[in-house]
């Protein structure tokens, strides 16, 4: 177990914009992290989670405790004819969980190649990519309840699963995730719907790992690499509006791209909504919308926290005034 008092978490978060709180402790099992919880020290405190730090933003010091669970076993639980059980703990690198999938020829995972963070934030965020999100192939999340203090295991059907979003969101401090047990296929299945990923369609001696190397590659490509670029990957969620109002959008816009998302709905990608608003580049400070994909906010090298914020604000403002949408950040802004 680690407690240390008034930690420095700007090289814990990929936006490496100046962060500080005020308690950081890691646990490696569950006796540690009631001792953490129990501390005399911490009573009363704010408290949350975190794993990578990979969307992540801390605006003003946190005066509380950040958790971070340290255990990183993957475990193959079991196997019917058609699926087999594989457990992460919260602390694996979440691409370290993909790629154990892949390697052991277990489909289902692989569209989400190369995502950065933690399998516990993983359940926590719904991560997607290329077609795919985690709740596809979670079957059950073990959690620590800090409201009730004891261990629960949530089916899949119980974490209130949407778009980037679940349960655990709207109690950000009560459900501390252990570990998650993922069903995934040992039948041959791909998804390749997504756009670049159809030629592969074609490919007769298509695996697992080519479809991973594609992604690798494609991701590359279009999103800053963390450790040479600082961001929290999109910062924006793709906005979901009435099938009226994008029909009205259309009448303006003719090449808007859309996407059914259900009972006349309609998703519009907030990469476009932001690059056509004329924000492609546009700074304040440190901070910048990134020319090679919009729908990211990176750090050029000397952001600060402000500095998103402000630019956050101004791109939700822009915007809305010329196509009425108000982009929501997909970003964990804490202390704003
Ligand atoms: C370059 C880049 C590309 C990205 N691409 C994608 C993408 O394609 N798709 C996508 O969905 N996301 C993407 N992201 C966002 C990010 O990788 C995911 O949201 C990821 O799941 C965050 O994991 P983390 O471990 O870093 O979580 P953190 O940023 O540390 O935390 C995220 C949230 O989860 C909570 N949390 C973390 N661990 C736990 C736990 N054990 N128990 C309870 N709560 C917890 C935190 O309190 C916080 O609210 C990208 C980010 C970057 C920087």
């Amino acid at each position: 177990m680690k407690l240390l008092r008034d930690f420095d978490l700007t090289a814990t978060t990929t936006f490496h914009v100046p962060a500080l709180t005020r308690w950081y402790g890691e646990f490696e099992n569950i006796e540690q992290l009631c001792a953490l919880l129990e501390d005399p020290r911490l009573q009363g405190l704010p408290r949350m989670c975190m794993g990578g730090g990979s969307n992540l933003l801390f605006v003003k010091p946190y005066e509380g405790i950040v958790i971070r669970p340290a255990s990183r076993d993957i475990t193959l639980l079991g196997s019917d004819n058609e699926t087999v059980s594989v457990k992460a703990d919260a602390g694996v690198v979440w691409d370290d969980f993909v790629k154990f999938c892949v390697d052991n020829d277990l489909f289902g995972a692989e569209n989400l190649s190369y995502i950065p963070g933690e399998v516990g934030a993983s359940a926590v965020q719904n991560v997607g990519a290329y077609g795919v999100e985690a709740k596809d192939i979670i079957s059950a999340v073990h959690v620590y309840d800090t409201t009730d203090r004891r261990q629960k295991v949530l089916d899949v059907t119980d974490c209130g699963y949407g778009y980037r979003d679940s349960m655990f969101k709207k109690f950000p401090s009560r459900y501390i995730v252990l570990d998650v047990t993922y069903r995934l296929s040992c039948k041959e299945s791909y998804n390749l719907e997504y756009g670049p990923l159809k030629e592969l369609k074609e490919d007769a001696d298509l695996s697992l790992r080519k479809v991973r190397e594609r992604i690798i590659n494609i991701r590359k490509s279009k999103l800053p690499d963390p450790e040479y670029m600082g961001s929290a990957g999109s910062f924006f969620k793709n906005p979901v509006i009435t099938l009226k109002h994008f029909n009205a959008l259309k009448e303006r816009y003719a090449d808007i791209p859309s996407y059914p998302a259900g009972q006349g709905m309609i998703k519009v990608p907030a990469g476009w909504l932001i690059e056509r608003s004329g924000l492609k580049g546009v700074a304040v400070g440190g901070a910048q919308v990134y020319t090679r994909q919009c729908l990211v906010i990176v750090n050029t090298g000397n952001a600060t926290a402000d500095d998103v914020v402000a630019l956050y604000r101004h791109v939700q403002d822009t915007v809305s005034d010329k196509f009425d949408i108000l982009l929501s950040p997909e970003v964990n802004i804490i202390g704003l």
